[in-house]
Formats: C-alpha cells, structure tokens, sequence
C-alpha cells in the first residue's frame, strides 16, 4: 500500500511505464483508492521469473515504507505541488504540504513536448532516454527516500555526493533490460533530440507526446469542466480523469477510443471553455445542466464496466437523477438537447446561454465521436430523468452505440483476441450491448468477423444452404 498514480496528471502512461518496468508482467494492476479517489493504487503480484527491474517495483509497491510514493506524469507544464516546470524532465522529493510526508515522483511523458529527451553515454553520444527509464530513475530516488538512503553510497563517481550516480546505475538496469544503449552515470546532463536507440526496445506503447503538443495535451484535462468548476485540479476533474485511466488502461480499443474522443473534444472546448469562464452565472449553468449530470452518467458507465451490476451502481443510476434537478425543467432541458443534436431552431425559452453557445455547440455535434461521448449521453440522461425511465438500460443503450467502428483493431490475431476479451470484460454487465456493437462494428471491420464471434459480439447464426 504505498506506490499512488495521480489523477492530477496522465496516469494511464504512468500505467504503462510501470508495465515496461514490471517486464510486461500480468500481476500489476491498479485500484482506486477508496481513501482518496483522486489517487490510484498500485497492485503488484509479481510473477516468478521477471527481470530485476520487476523485483524493484515489487519492493516499492509491496512495502511499507511509511511514506507514501505518488507518481505524477505530465505532459510538459509545470509540477502542480512544487510550481516547478517539469519539461523535459523528472523530480523526486518529499512534500510536506499536507502536514505528513509524501514522496513525489513528477516527470514528463511528453519527451519534451515532442523535442525529445536524450542523455549521454560514456563516449558523450547522445541516446534516446524513453518514460519508462526516466520514471526508473525517478523510482530509484524515491526508493532511497523511502529507506533514508540519500545519497545512496556509490563508488564509480569519486566526489560525486549526489543521489544522482546510484540513480543512474539502476537506470542502466532498465537501459540493459531493454537492449538500450548505456547512460554515462557520471554524467547527469541532457539536451532534447532523440539519441540513439543502440538497436532496444522503447518499452510498451503509452500514449506519446500528445498530439498538437504539450498545451494540447492539458495533462488529460477537461476544459469545459476546469472552467465551470473553476480550477483544473477541481475534485470533479480528477474523478474524470481517473476514471478516463481506468478506462483506457482496460482495454486497447476503449484507450484508442478515449484519444479519438479528446483529439476532437480539443477541437471546440477551449473557446466553450473561455466564455464559460467569464462569469459566474453561465459557469453555475454550465455546471448545473452539462458538467454534473455528464460527471454522474459518466460514474454510473465506468461503474458498470469496471465492477459489474450491483447496490453501487443502483445508487450511481438515482445520482444521475438527483443530478438533473426537476426545477430547471426536465422536459425543456430535454428538449433544446434533442433540437440541438437534430440541428433543428432551438424551442421557444431555451436557456439565453445555449443560444449564445449554439454555434459552436453545433460545430461540435457534426463531430460524430466527441458528440456520442458528450452531447448524446446529456440528451439521454435528461431525456430518460423527465420520463422516469431506467438509468442502467439507457447507459447500456448508449454503449451499444460507441463509434468503435473510427478504431483500427489490431491487426495481429492473438492480440486482436486480447482486445475483444477486454472490451467484452467491459460490456459484461448487460449481454444485451454486444451483439448491437458487434452488428456495426461486423461490417467495419470485416477481418475481425470471426475473433468477434468468437467473443460473443457476433451471435453464430444458423448457416442455410
Ligand atoms: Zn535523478
């Protein structure tokens, strides 16, 4: 119970560079805090065999040091605790801002917002330093935090008093592990630039440097949420981008589809974002018809697909209900949603705000994805909160609908079976929602037919003649 992946942050990418860490090892996997939701726990059985680097992160996961280690991944800007720009690097230390100690672990994922990050072997050429090394390096500090050894004792940089050699020595674990070429641990420098690969693996696909760059990438944020609830590290955007994590760690296709969503969610938010930001009024509207009816539809589906049907997702169904207050006007509410997805003239008494945002809003219902994920689960949940109908059936509906068909699965079969076992895990709650999504996504992906019969998304049909 001691290593934490930050919300406030990308943790799905941190995720995937524990796993590189971990040598790709089924036993980790991660949790949300039930202390603490803004935080996600780390879990690690680790399985006999794994190379070193896996035994390190074991120690760390598995021990009680006391202390707790939060890893923090950024795609560039500045450490939200300590104000300090992290791009293009990493920083481990120990916060006591709280009043108890936290071991903070912060470092860009973005390689330098796209520039790259490269360091120096012995013979002083540039190499290519991939996330999952630099958090190696980050996890050695906070390894010697953690078990009061700073500086960790060295010899191979005589004078060297800093904890930066022994970091650097365990970092060239992870580089030899790999087959990447060797850091010079006497040498702490860097400039940006890729640097050699010396022929080894980057490790396990994480997401990359966002693109549009750093700015773009907004550390997995949600403008149109910052600005109703007035600040990016608002309590409801750190569930929203814990749960996109979970999420997107779950499955390939539903991480695939989580991009697509933001790439064109980036596209129109910041304007919204901007003149929801201007005044109190529009942001209490904002928050009260859009941001938390949507953060409560979006608990009740992350719920059912990461733990199934039970009392707790009952009680996610009746907040979404509770979130839709009967004095803004169900029905109307409702209504202005529908006539907005249908492009037809808002009804007479439509909220002044939604004219004012019409435009754009419109612009943003032509792009086919980032409208499943927002505007058509708004327009169901008031929908099915004016009639009284079920929660649960609703979001199910919607889930049938995903626009998976805008993903490329896999090509390779072994992991395209990975893939649909994942999603159908997800989908498990109601067997009515494969079949509907394996009818749509049968006729765009016609190489995969039989890998989704074979997971259940394809119903086999009787052969006639
Ligand atoms: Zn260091």
């Amino acid at each position: 119970m001691t290593l934490f992946l930050d919300g406030a942050g990308v943790s799905g990418t941190a995720f995937f560079n524990l796993l590189t860490i971990s040598g790709d090892d089924g036993g980790l996997g991660m949790n949300d805090d039930p202390a603490d939701h803004t935080l996600l726990l780390v879990t690690y059985t680790e399985t006999a065999g794994q190379p070193a680097t896996a035994d390190r992160l074991n120690t760390l996961v598995n021990t009680d040091f006391g202390t707790p280690i939060v890893i923090t991944a950024m795609n560039g800007g500045n450490d939200p605790y300590s104000g300090t720009d992290v791009t293009g690097n990493g920083t481990t230390y120990v916060d006591s801002s709280s009043g108890s100690n936290i071991i903070r672990v912060v470092y860009d994922v973005s390689q330098a917002c796209g520039k790259g990050l490269a360091l120096y072997d012995t013979g002083h050429n540039t190499i290519a330093t991939p996330n999952p090394v630099i958090l190696y390096h980050e996890l050695s500090h906070a390894f010697h935090f953690a078990t009061n050894q700073l500086p960790f004792p060295q010899t191979a940089c005589p004078g060297n008093t800093t904890d930066e050699p022994a970091a650097e020595i365990d970092e060239n674990v992870l580089r030899t592990q790999l087959g990447l070429c060797l850091r010079d641990v006497c040498n702490h420098d860097g400039t940006t630039g890729w640097g050699s690969t010396c022929g080894g693996s980057l490790g396990d696909a994480d997401g990359g440097p966002p693109a549009g760059g750093c700015a773009a990438g907004n550390n997995g944020g949600c403008f149109i949420v910052s600005a109703s609830t007035g600040s990016p590290q608002s309590e409801e955007v750190q569930q929203l981008r814990v749960l996109r994590d979970r999420i997107a760690t779950a499955s390939g296709l539903s991480g695939r589809l989580i991009d697509l969503i933001y790439s064109e969610y980036y596209q129109f938010s910041p304007e919204i974002a901007l003149r929801v930001e201007q005044d109190r009024m529009t942001r209490q509207a904002v928050l009260a018809v859009v941001v938390r009816p949507l953060l409560a539809w979006y608990a009740l589906a992350g719920k059912l697909a990461l733990d199934g049907r039970g009392p707790e997702t009952d009680a996610a169904a009746r907040a979404i209900v509770a979130a839709c207050p009967i004095f803004l006007g169900r029905a109307r509410i409702a209504a202005a949603l529908s006539a907005v997805q249908n492009g037809e003239p808002l009804p007479d008494g439509a909220a002044r705000l939604m004219g004012e945002l019409s435009d754009k809003i419109r612009e943003a219902t032509k792009m086919r994805i980032a409208a499943w994920a927002i505007l058509d689960p708004l327009a169901r949940l008031w929908h099915a909160a004016a009639r009284g109908e079920d929660m649960i059936q609703a979001v199910s509906n919607w889930l049938a609908e995903a626009p998976l068909q805008a993903v490329t699965p896999p090509g390779h079969q072994a992991t395209l079976d990975l893939e649909l076992a994942s999603l159908a895990r997800l989908l498990a709650f109601n067997p009515g929602v494969k079949p509907l999504l394996g009818r749509r996504l049968a006729v765009a992906w016609p190489d995969a037919m039989e890998a989704m019969a074979r997971h259940g998304f394809i119903e086999q049909e009787i052969r006639h003649g």
